[in-house]
């Protein structure tokens, strides 16, 4: 036996070796800054941003336009809470979330308490389930923002977020969702699901730690976001600095091979769940 065994899967994976051999030579051969317009060099970091942009988009359904990247799912969820506070203050300040979401929401909506913005935790029940129609009440004419995750990461819970958005799309509200833990492991549709804005990251679904994005809705409505960091205004000016090209790369390829392995491994996984249920395997996470 090999040991130890690594079963904390939700906090990180281990990055697919496929993953690593195509982010190699963007380090050492291909190691241009993408942001330079007048030589091969840049043209050829460029070239693989944007290939790595269309298959994150592919991943969820959207536009690679669409597809903002950040340092990881912590930013994009700071980018998308403080980016629409700031953005929309003249709409709104109230913003709704749940009481299980990850830190990087929970704490960023306390840190907006601070400069004044309202925020509504909705309770789960004891499944771990937001009740849609209590995000129906609590929205009022000053909300701005729900944000609702797609999967916990704790308990592995699936949120209701095609009903959320819905709910969100109804009353014109823009809709934020914490997809991390979901994207590259279940199905992920922003059309469908309502969504304006989705965070995810690269290192859950065995890319590597340190790139991230941020989906922000273009059309129907056309989401506006106050950046937090100002510089070259990269990224349609939401999110300045020099991109992280390999991360980019490495984010691409994980999002390719989740989206071809997704529905074999679901079927492999739940057949162990139901056989583990049973009383069949001994309860061990693969
Ligand atoms: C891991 C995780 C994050 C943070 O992602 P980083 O890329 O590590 O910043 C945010 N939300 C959820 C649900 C997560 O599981």
């Amino acid at each position: 036996m090999n040991l130890p065994i690594y079963m904390d899967n939700h906090s990180t994976t281990r990055v697919d070796p496929r993953v690593v051999e195509e982010i190699l030579p963007y380090f050492t051969v291909h190691f241009g800054n993408a942001a330079s317009r007048n030589h091969s060099f840049g043209w050829d970091a460029d070239k693989a941003v944007e290939a790595g942009r269309e298959r994150l988009a592919r991943i969820i359904h959207a536009d690679p336009r669409e597809i903002i990247f950040t340092s990881g799912a912590t930013e994009s969820n700071n980018l998308a809470l403080k980016g629409v506070a700031e953005m929309y203050a003249e709409k709104g300040d109230h913003i709704i979330t749940q009481a299980t979401e990850h830190r990087s929401v929970l704490d960023t909506a306390k840190r907006l308490e601070k400069s004044g913005i309202r925020v509504t935790y909705l309770p789960v029940d004891r499944e771990g389930l937001v009740d849609p129609e209590e995000v129906r009440k609590a929205i009022t004419d000053r909300t701005i923002l729900i944000s609702i995750m797609l999967v916990n990461n704790e308990i592995g819970v699936i949120q209701p977020v095609e009903e959320i958005g819905k709910i969100a799309k109804e009353r014109g509200i823009l809709f934020h969702c914490d997809a991390t833990q979901g994207v590259g492991k279940v199905r992920v549709d922003v059309q469908e699901m309502g969504i304006d804005l989705l965070s995810f990251t690269a290192h859950k679904l065995y890319g590597p730690k340190g790139i991230g994005a941020l989906y922000v809705r273009r059309k129907n409505p056309r989401v506006r976001l106050a950046p937090m960091m100002d510089g070259g205004g990269h990224e349609r000016g939401m999110r300045s600095g020099t991109l992280n090209v390999p991360g980019i790369v490495g984010f691409g390829k994980a999002c390719e091979i989740a989206m071809e392995v997704m529905d074999e491994e679901a079927a492999r996984l739940q057949g162990k769940a139901a056989q583990r249920a049973r009383g069949g395997i001994g309860g061990c996470l693969s």
